[in-house]
């Protein structure tokens, strides 16, 4: 994953990451898998060349219901439920510990014991929000109503001002407030500007979810009516001034940087030197903004439209925001629209689930030191430096070998390549939490007293150096990333499990699995953004002109080979949005293979199971892609996700990739060949 993805995605839900959590790395029912490839998954009645994820995956996928509180299912996903029933027993011990106040114990159990209080939660239902409804009640000039926007902001209830700190990427060691688009309650503009019938359901839906939401708090049904077109109303031209998300991936086109004057002259609506003063911020004569057009039409927006709709607006953002803490028709109106409608899930995830979400995205490092303490072994961070090293050299090898770049080149790319940092399991250093206050009584007062918390914390951050020992991801979370600002790999401990990484497994599914999701995270900063970003993780061409030229016509190859997939009948993949994410597999995929030739049975031939070492390379890589999604989800994630659905991520790098062609003796004529001069090869 690109790190910026994950930024995109707090910022949109308030909350970072995956939202899961672990179990003992190599401590799995190794008895239950003596082989590792399950052959009761696979469809052998497939021929691998005709449809390589059916061949691996196919009585799974025929076998397999996505359970009724999940909108995808598969390996990660199995992997995420039982890493989260790991920390749900954590959490069922930690509630009976008599903890310091203060410790990670004690915050934790609070936390958890809150959001498990249900009849407390029903019973208080919006009241906690008093304050911040009688202050968007009392507004009556765009002054008034620009200090509640900020206000809101500070308890991580942002919305049309969506902002973070983070390193300036022309000058990393600093950092910078940055402004993105935002103010959206359906997932990306797409949902505003589809024609199809489809979107014009959910648009329908959408009013009528914001008036539910209206008259549960208070309104008279033909006031939240009335309002509710107003409000998307309001969106709809937000997010005319919006880019989509496929245009967003562009970081030079994304780098706005502007005095406050400035910006201000773009935006009369928009006193930015007022703004910063609200916020707290001092010292700062400067700002980053992603999409300066959406400000401009923002600053209109702020006086061309009434104040009523703009305080319906916010009061309609409070409720909704935080409606999965309050009372049980607010979560159940919540759900109804942006589970079930949007997402396909039938019912709710269990409360225990919901809630361990919530503490991993609001004092996630808290919990993620309890796991860590309990369940990861240092063994695994040990073995974990090996193969990255393993990866790294192979990869300094391809570089050294490409046909078709320079030596200038090459040296800049392997220089960047060396400089890695690597961040492996859980932070050298836990964020501090002391002065938090978290009571066990009262859920949604925890979760905005979490955000203001780290509000304080993001915002003491300007004027300071950047602190590169900081983790964008929980280790009890499922996942890995690659951020370009520090030209750095991270993986939670969570991924460090099977079907990623086993210690009984044989290198082949290891190299096939966690091999190839290091070679992923590695050539992300190789990828359509990250070839952007230089060794010192600035915003900076270290390419020659000529070698840039050939990067782009091989990136335009997996472009234009990912439009042609198509997932849901007219719904095809988009091959801009997704490149990055499908350069990263294809690297990934070349390098790991490479640093498994590289091992004893690599260089064998030895059977297991039947199978040669590359068969089983192979297999594990389809393996790790095996899941399916509602077709409301696939929907949804084919607009917002860079990444492709899993069918897709496990065959497409294989059609460019001769090893495979070999392994299972791929022929002209089965469905996924591809003659040599039609395959992409970057890395
Ligand atoms: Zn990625």
């Amino acid at each position: 994953m690109q790190y910026k993805t994950i930024v995109a995605a707090a910022l949109a839900t308030g909350i970072i990451g995956c939202g899961t959590a672990p179990g003992k790395p190599g401590e799995q029912a190794a008895a239950e898998r003596t082989t590792y490839l399950d052959r009761a998954n696979m469809d052998t009645t497939v021929k691998p060349g005709d449809d390589f994820f059916l061949y691996v995956n196919g009585a799974w996928v025929k076998n397999t219901p996505i359970p009724g509180d999940k909108t995808r299912w598969g390996s990660f996903d199995e992997l995420r439920d039982k890493t989260n029933k790991s920390v749900h027993t954590l959490l069922e011990e930690v509630v009976k510990e008599n903890a310091t106040a203060g410790s990670p114990q004690f915050n934790v159990a609070a936390f958890y014991k809150s959001g498990m209080d249900t009849a407390a939660i029903d019973k208080a239902g919006s009241t906690v929000l008093q304050k911040q409804l009688n202050a968007i009640k009392a507004i009556s000039t765009p002054q008034q109503l620009m200090d509640v926007i900020i206000e809101n902001g500070k308890t991580g209830l942002s919305t049309v001002l969506p902002n973070y700190i983070g390193p300036d990427d022309k000058n990393v060691t600093q950092n910078i407030i940055q402004f993105t688009q935002g103010g959206l309650g359906l997932p990306s503009k797409d949902y505003y500007t589809d024609k199809d019938a489809g979107a014009e359901k959910n648009r329908e839906a959408y009013k009528a979810y914001i008036k539910k939401m209206l008259s549960l708090g208070g309104a008279d049904t033909a006031t939240a009516g009335k309002d509710a077109l107003a409000i998307f109303d309001l969106e709809q031209q937000l997010a005319a001034a919006s880019l989509y998300p496929r245009e967003m991936r562009d970081p030079q086109k994304m780098y706005n940087k502007f005095s406050l004057e400035a910006f201000t002259k773009q935006t009369p609506g928009i006193d930015w030197k007022a703004v910063f003063d609200k916020m707290g911020i001092s010292g700062q004569d400067t700002l980053l903004v992603t999409v300066p057009q959406y400000y401009k039409t923002l600053s209109g927006l702020l006086t061309s439209m009434p104040v009523a709709t703009w305080k319906a607006y916010l009061t309609y953002n409070l409720l909704s925001r935080m409606a999965p803490y309050l009372g049980k028709e607010f979560d159940a109106a919540h759900f109804d629209f942006y589970d079930k409608t949007l997402s396909g899930q039938k019912e709710q995830k269990p409360r225990w689930e919901r809630v361990m979400q919530i503490i991993n995205g609001s004092i996630g490092e808290q919990l993620g030191k309890l796991y860590v303490d309990r369940y990861f072994k240092p063994e695994a961070k040990q073995k974990m430096m090996e193969l990255v090293q393993n990866l790294q050299d192979a990869f300094k090898n391809r570089i050294r070998n490409l046909d078709w770049m320079s030596d200038a080149t090459k040296q800049k790319a392997e220089a960047k390549l060396a400089s890695f940092m690597k961040k492996i399991g859980y932070p050298d250093k836990w964020k501090d939490y002391s002065g938090l206050g978290i009571t066990p009584d009262n859920y949604a007062q925890n979760v905005l007293n979490a955000a203001a918390f780290e509000y304080k914390r993001e915002l003491a951050k300007l004027g300071k150096p950047v602190d590169r020992t900081e983790w964008g991801m929980t280790p009890n979370t499922v996942n890995a990333y690659y951020n370009p600002a520090f030209n750095e790999i991270v993986f939670p401990a969570a991924i460090l499990q099977f079907p990623f990484f086993d210690f009984g497994a044989d290198d082949a599914v290891n190299y096939g699995g966690i091999g190839a999701v290091i070679g992923h995270e590695m050539t992300h900063g190789f990828d359509d953004q990250g070839a952007q970003y230089a060794a010192d993780g600035n915003l900076k061409n270290w390419w020659t002109p000529e070698d840039e030229k050939k990067f782009k016509a091989k990136t335009k190859m997996v472009e234009e080979q990912f439009n042609k997939y198509t997932v849901l009948d007219s719904v095809h993949i988009n091959g801009a949005l997704t490149l990055g994410e499908n350069i990263a597999d294809l690297g990934g995929i070349t390098i790991a293979y490479d640093a498994f030739k590289k091992t004893k049975q690599g260089q064998g031939n030895e059977l297991i199971d039947g199978f040669t070492p590359d068969q089983r390379f192979f297999l594990s890589w389809g393996q790790v892609w095996r899941g399916k999604a509602t077709p409301e989800r696939a929907r949804q994630l084919i607009k917002i996700d860079p990444h492709s659905p899993a069918e897709w991520r496990a065959m497409g790098p294989l059609t460019n990739f001769e090893p495979w062609y070999k392994a299972f003796n791929v022929q002209p004529g089965d469905k996924m060949y591809k003659p040599e001069n039609e395959r992409a090869k970057i890395w």
